[in-house]
C-alpha cells in the first residue's frame, strides 16, 4: 500500500507525478531536489496510534505504509533500525540539563544511520531491475550500501575520497565492492561518480539526488517519537554534511504532525565542524550557502558543497531550531565524554552532535529546563585513528605485581580499604 501523492521540487516548487525512476526536477536539473508528498488524509486512516500498538515488525520496515517502497524482499534483508534510545545516566547531570536521550545509530548493521537510506536504495534498485548500484560517499553511505547490496546480491561501484578512514574502507572491501579511491576531495569524488553513473547507467544512491533516501532516513525520527511515546524532547541534535540526515529527521516529524500523532516538531540543532561549516556560515551571516573548505576529522560531515541545502535549511528554520559549529578538539573531548559517561563509542561525526549540544548549552541556545535528544549517527570503531587522538595511550607494565602497584599507586588510583 502506498500513500504517495506526488513529487514537489524543493527549488521551483512545482509538483510532478510520482515516478520512481525520476530523480530530480526536469525544469531545474540536478539542483532541483525532489520531495515526496503523501496523501496524509488517507494515510491517517491507516497509520494511527493503534497501528503502532499492533505492529510486530521491529526494524525500519515497521513504518512501511509511510515509505515509498513495496513490501517485497524485506524478510531477506539485514535488520536496519530498531536501535536503542537511551535516557542518559550521567551526561544530563554533567551538563546540567533536564533530560538527555541518546539514539545509538552505531548499532545498525553497517554501524551507521546510513543503513536507513541504503535499505531503501537497495529495494528501489531491485524494483527497477538494476543489478549494479553506485554512490560517492565520505565513507558511511558507501560502506552501508556495500553491506546491504552484498546481502541482496547486487553489485556496487563505490567512489570514496582518498581520505576515507580505514575502518570504512575495510568495510567496503570486505563487503565485496568495486572501490574507486579518488585522488581528490569529496567534491571531486561526487563529480566523478556522477559522470560514471551517467556513462554506465547504474542505480544512483547519491543521497541528495535520490528523493527516496531521505524517506529512509526519516525512520530515525519515527522511532525516536515512538520510543518517547510521542512526547518529544524540546531539541533534537544531529550533525550535518550534505544535509540529507537532518532533512530526513524533519520529514519524519513532519509526517507525524500531519498524522496528528505529535503536536509540535522539536527544534532541530544542526551541528557542523568549524573546519567545514557551510550551513553555519550561511546562517550566521544570513547569506546564501557558499562552498567551504573540507578540513575536519569528522569525515562524514566534511562536505564543502552540501547536496541537499534547501531541505536542510528549511528543516532547521521550520522547526525554529539553530545551527552551531564546534571545533575538532570539542569533538574529541565529546567522544571521550560520551564513552566514559554513557558507554557509547561514536565516530567523530556521531559525537559532533553532543559537542554541538554542549556548545548550545554554553551559548544559552539550549536552556537548563529543556530536554534534548542526541542522534549519535555512527560507531566509533569505524575510525580508530581519530579515536586514538581523543585518549592517552595506556601505561606499559612488566607482568609483575610490584610494578603494577607502583603504577596504580602513582596514579592515586589506590584500592579502597
Ligand atoms: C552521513 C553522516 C552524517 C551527515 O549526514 P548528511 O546527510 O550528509 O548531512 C552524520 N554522521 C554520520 C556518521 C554520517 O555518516
Ligand atoms: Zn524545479
Amino acid at each position: 500500500m502506498s500513500f504517495i501523492k506526488q513529487y514537489r521540487c524543493t527549488l521551483c516548487n512545482q509538483t510532478l507525478d510520482y515516478d520512481k525512476d525520476i530523480m530530480t526536477c526536469p525544469s531545474c536539473g540536478e539542483k532541483g531536489i525532489l520531495d515526496i508528498e503523501y496523501d496524509y488524509e488517507a494515510m491517517r486512516k491507516f497509520v494511527d496510534i493503534n497501528y503502532f500498538k499492533q505492529q510486530e515488525e521491529f526494524t525500519m520496515w515497521r513504518y512501511m505504509p509511510m515509505l515509498p517502497v513495496e513490501k517485497t524482499h524485506i524478510d531477506q534483508m539485514l535488520k536496519i533500525g530498531g536501535t536503542p534510545l537511551y535516557r542518559s545516566n550521567n551526561l544530563e547531570k554533567e551538563l546540567h540539563i533536564k533530560k538527555i536521550y541518546i539514539k545509538d545509530e552505531g548499532l545498525n548493521p553497517s554501524a551507521s544511520l546510513k543503513d536507513r537510506a541504503s535499505g531503501i536504495a537497495v529495494l528501489k534498485a531491485i524494483e527497477s531491475g538494476y543489478d549494479t548500484i553506485s554512490c560517492s560517499s565520505t565513507g558511511n553511505a558507501a560502506s552501508s550500501l556495500a553491506c546491504h547490496a552484498a546481502r541482496m546480491g547486487l553489485k556496487t561501484v563505490i567512489f570514496v575520497p582518498k581520505r576515507a578512514p580505514v575502518g570504512k574502507l575495510n568495510q567496503l572491501l570486505i563487503y565485496g565492492s568495486k572501490v574507486i579511491s579518488v585522488d581528490g576531495d569529496y567534491k571531486d569524488t561526487f563529480n566523478l561518480s556522477k559522470l560514471a553513473i551517467n556513462e554506465y547507467g547504474w542505480y544512483n544512491r547519491n543521497a541528495a539526488i535520490n528523493p527516496h533516501l531521505v524517506e529512509g532516513k526519516k525512520t530515525v525520527a519515527l522511532e525516536i517519537a515512538e520510543q518517547l511515546k510521542f512526547r518529544l524532547t524540546d531539541w533534537v541534535a544531529v550533525s550535518v554534511g550534505d544535509g540529507c540526515t537532518i532533512a530526513g529527521v524533519y520529514k519524519g516529524f513532519y509526517d507525524l504532525l500531519q498524522l496528528k500523532l505529535i503536536k509540535k516538531i522539536p527544534k532541530l540543532l544542526g551541528v557542523q565542524s568549524t573546519g567545514c561549516s557551510p550551513f553555519v556560515d550561511a546562517y550566521i551571516n544570513s547569506k546564501p550557502l557558499k562552498e567551504a573548505m573540507e578540513n575536519t576529522i569528522a569525515d562524514s560531515i566534511s562536505v564543502g558543497i552540501p547536496r541537499n541545502p534547501v531541505k536542510a535549511i528549511q528543516a532547521v528554520k521550520k522547526s525554529s531550531g539553530a545551527w552551531i559549529a564546534i571545533t575538532d578538539e570539542q569533538i574529541l573531548q565529546s567522544m571521550k565524554q560520551l564513552g566514559s559517561s554513557e558507554g557509547i563509542f561514536g565516530e567523530p561525526a556521531g559525537v559532533a552532535a553532543l559537542a554541538g549540544v554542549k556548545e548550545a548549552i554554553k551559548t544559552k541556545i539550549i536552556k537548563e529546563n529543556e530536554t534534548v535528544t542526541i542522534i549519535m549517527t555512527g560507531n566509533g570503531l569505524k575510525d580508530p585513528l581519530n579515536a586514538q587522538k581523543a585518549v592517552k595511550a595506556p601505561t606499559l607494565v612488566k607482568p609483575r605485581l610490584e610494578d603494577l602497584k607502583q603504577i596504580i599507586e602513582e596514579k592515586g588510583e589506590k584500592r579502597h580499604a
